[in-house]
């Protein structure tokens, strides 16, 4: 059943048509423009069924086997399963599901390992680094010693080299390394080494690649960090949410951490949810779809470049593509706004040089509803247009429309 068909004959309609329409509006938004936002895909139907499943309704803190609650004997089934999935995917000796979030996942990784105060290294965020790896705003920012390493200002990748520096130099007890905007590869075996020369733990944020690495389409940093994050909405397609990865020494710590030192209730429709999704990206299908991932995202940042935009390391290894539009007149946030009008939704993020801001965008999304090499050229050829004002912001957004419709995100 269509997700179209479940609101429309469902009783929600009936009962609260003021909230089936917002649903419905944004059911036509996502089936209408090109979803590019890097951090965003289309979980299945199967996903969405079991996210508005009666599991919803349940109450169950604690573990399969020590909740809490009473009742609590089929959710138990269905969290193991997602345990021993995840587990299976990823080859981890133990996996924690009930993260509500990529950031308590990674708020979970810090409670396992560190103390208030205790420094850390991490990717700056000026350069691609997340809220939770140190930002002012943010509880990581406020409660620990944050300090940042940086890419190359010219190449745009990693600098591994300052990370060593900077680990000597401040000894942390943790370094962390992924990002929300890094397109590369992340060389976890030289983390590693850097973590080991300095007596440092190793926590993997891989919220991005992960439904890369469970395809087969990137490397796997279970084998080299004792704590991998991640959330299961991204690449993975799962339900929003995260998890913690980790080797069977630090299991109880790591459970401790999640409940209940920083959550309450586990979510069982969620839990439910990413089982669902587990097993859908053990499938050879959800492999084929992460390569696809990457083929596109390779020819749509090559297809930018050609239109002249600079693009950050000069390509991708993931689904992830940072881009500067400057050389056609426009700055990011400006080149943001046009193209979003033009159907294109996309975000802004830090450049690797200077302040000047840049586009992020991502293809997990337009290929699960299985745009290809093809769509990607069209789309770039848009960019362009739009961006040097060449093309009619209208026409575009029409030509968009009927991309968009040839590969309903939920067919039916
Ligand atoms: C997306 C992301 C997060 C946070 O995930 P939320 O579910 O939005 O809290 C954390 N770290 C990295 C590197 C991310 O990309």
């Amino acid at each position: 059943m269509s997700v179209t068909h479940t609101l429309e004959a469902d009783v929600l309609r009936r009962q609260d048509p003021e909230l089936a329409e917002i649903l419905l509006g944004e059911l036509d938004r996502q089936s209408t423009t090109l979803q590019l936002v890097a951090a965003e895909n289309f979980s299945s139907p199967a996903v969405l069924a079991a996210l508005g499943s009666p599991l919803a309704n349940k109450y169950a803190e604690g573990y399969p086997g020590a909740r809490y609650h009473g009742g609590c004997e089929i959710v138990d089934v269905a969290e193991r399963l997602a345990v021993e999935r995840a587990k299976a995917l990823f080859g981890a000796a133990h996996a924690n599901v009930q993260s509500h979030s990529g950031s308590s996942a990674v708020l979970a990784a810090y409670a396992a390992l560190l103390r208030p105060g205790d420094t850390v290294l991490a990717l700056g965020l000026p350069y691609g680094g997340h809220l939770t790896h140190g930002s002012p705003a943010n509880f990581s920012g406020r409660w620990f010693d944050f300090v940042g390493y940086g890419v190359d200002a010219e190449t745009g990748l990693i600098d591994y080299d300052q990370v060593r520096t900077l680990a000597r130099g401040h000894r942390p007890k943790a370094i962390v390394c992924g990002s929300i905007a890094y397109p590369r590869h992340i060389d976890y075996a030289r983390f590693r080494e850097v973590a080991d020369e300095v007596g440092a733990y190793l926590i993997a944020d891989a919220a991005h690649p992960m439904g890369l690495v469970a395809g087969g389409a990137a490397p796997n940093p279970v084998p080299y960090a004792d704590i991998v994050c991640a959330t299961t909405h991204k690449v993975l397609r799962g339900p929003r949410g995260g998890m913690v990865l980790c080797g069977s020494e630090l299991a109880e710590r790591v459970d401790r951490a999640v409940f209940p030192f920083t959550q309450g209730g586990a979510q069982m429709h969620t839990i439910a949810a990413k089982a669902v999704a587990f097993g859908e990206a053990a499938t050879p299908a959800f492999g084929a779809y992460a390569h696809q991932v990457v083929a596109n995202a390779r020819v749509l940042a090559a297809g930018l470049a050609a239109e002249g935009l600079v693009v950050t390391t000069g390509g991708t290894d993931t689904h992830l593509i940072t881009a500067d539009p400057a050389p056609l007149g426009v700055d990011g946030r400006t080149a943001r706004g046009r193209l979003i009008a033009a159907g294109m939704v996309l975000d802004c993020c830090a450049l690797p040089h200077g302040d000047a801001r840049g586009l992020r965008l991502g293809t997990a999304a337009v290929t699960t509803q299985g745009m290809g090499q093809q769509e990607m050229a069209r789309i770039a050829a848009w960019f362009g247009g739009v961006l040097r004002g060449e093309a009619e912001t209208p026409s575009v957004r029409e030509e968009v429309r009927e991309l968009v419709g040839g590969f309903p995100p939920y067919p039916g």
